[in-house]
C-alpha cells in the first residue's frame, strides 16, 4: 500500500479510501465488518463516511453507517490505527428534509450540531460522557492526566494525544481566570507578564516571550504543553521579572546555547540575520485564536 500526506496535515493515509455508504442499507453490518476488516489488513487506513449515510438518504437509515463503524471502532479497539473522514449534509429541502429540517447550513450552528451527532453514533454516544469529565476536570483542577484517561477510554486514543489536549485546554482555562481576575482589581493589575520556566527544555518562543508586558485583553497564546503563565503587572511595583529571556539566555556558554537554539539558527543570530524576539512565531488556531511556537530558521530569514 502506498501512502500520502492528507492536504497540508502530517496525518499519512492510504491512497486508497474505504468508502462506506451502503453499510446499513445495501450491506449489512456484518458485511461492513468484513470490509473494514479486510481494508485494514490490507494497509488501507483511512475511511470515509457521512452523516448523511447510508445511502438512499432516508429518515430510517440516517446515521446509521456512522453507528456501524462505531461498533467496529469499539468492537476491534484499532481507532489510533485508521484515520476516519465524516462530512455534513448540505441544504436539501427536497431530499434530505429529515436532517435538519432540510434547511442545513455550513454555518457555526449546524457544523456544530452535525459534529455533535457524528461523534455520538461514532463513539457510542459517548461524546456527553468525555465533554462533562474535560469541564469537571477543568472546573475541579484535577490533574490531566486523569481527565485525559477518561478521553482515552471513550474515544480509544493514545494517551499523549489526550494528554497535550486536556493540558492545553485546562492551563489555557486557568491563564483565563487568572487574566479575569487581574481585569475585576480596578485598574490596579495593568497587564500582565509573560512569565515561563526557563531550563534547557524551553523553547526559543517561550524564552524570547520571557518578561514581555501584555495589555489584559491579550491571550497568554503558547503552544500545547506550555510551561509559561501570566504574572500580574502592576506599573508603580515594574517588572516582576527582574532579566528578561533574552539576558538569561546570553547568559549561558554558547555551548548551550547552540544545543538549545539549534547551530544554524545560532549562527543566523550571531550575524544579526534575526531578532530575538522574532523567535516566536504567531499564527493563526482554530481553538485559541491564536498560538505560538518557536519560527523556524526558513521563517526567520527565509530561503538561503
Ligand atoms: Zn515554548
Amino acid at each position: 500500500m502506498k501512502y500520502r500526506k492528507l492536504g497540508h496535515t502530517d496525518i499519512d493515509v492510504s491512497v486508497i479510501c474505504l468508502g462506506s455508504m451502503t453499510w446499513g442499507q445495501q450491506n449489512t453490518a456484518e458485511q461492513a465488518f468484513e470490509q473494514m476488516d479486510y481494508a485494514l489488513s490490507q494497509g488501507v487506513n483511512f475511511f470515509d463516511t457521512a452523516e448523511l449515510y447510508a445511502i438512499p438518504p432516508k429518515a430510517e437509515t440516517y446515521g446509521r453507517t456512522e453507528e456501524i463503524i462505531g461498533a467496529w471502532l469499539k468492537a476491534r479497539a484499532k481507532r489510533e490505527q485508521i484515520v476516519l473522514a465524516s462530512k455534513i449534509a448540505g441544504p436539501g429541502e427536497e431530499w434530505i428534509p429529515h436532517i435538519r429540517n432540510g434547511r442545513t447550513r455550513f454555518n457555526r450552528t449546524d457544523i456544530s450540531a452535525a459534529v455533535y451527532a457524528s461523534l455520538q453514533r461514532l463513539t457510542g454516544n459517548t461524546v456527553d460522557a468525555v465533554v462533562q469529565s474535560i469541564v469537571d476536570g477543568v472546573l475541579a483542577g484535577h490533574n490531566p492526566r486523569k481527565i485525559a484517561r477518561a478521553i482515552q477510554g471513550a474515544f480509544g486514543r493514545g494517551l499523549t494525544d489526550a494528554l497535550r489536549n486536556t493540558r492545553t485546554v485546562q492551563i489555557w482555562s486557568y491563564r483565563d481566570s487568572a487574566r479575569a481576575n487581574y481585569t475585576a482589581t480596578g485598574g490596579i493589575v495593568q497587564g500582565w507578564v509573560w512569565y515561563a520556566r526557563l531550563d534547557g527544555l524551553t523553547c526559543m518562543s517561550c524564552v524570547s516571550q520571557h518578561g514581555s508586558i501584555h495589555e489584559l485583553s491579550e491571550t497568554l497564546d503558547d503552544h500545547d504543553n506550555g510551561r509559561c503563565a501570566p504574572l500580574p503587572y502592576i506599573p508603580e511595583f515594574g517588572n516582576p521579572v527582574q532579566q528578561r529571556g533574552q539576558d538569561w539566555f546570553s547568559g549561558l556558554p554558547q555551548a548551550e546555547q547552540k544545543k538549545q537554539m539549534g547551530a544554524s539558527k545560532w549562527q543566523a543570530w550571531q550575524d544579526d540575520k534575526f531578532q530575538f524576539d522574532q523567535l516566536s512565531h504567531q499564527r493563526p488556531d482554530d481553538r485559541y485564536g491564536t498560538m505560538r511556537s518557536e519560527a523556524s530558521l526558513k521563517q526567520l530569514v527565509g530561503e538561503q
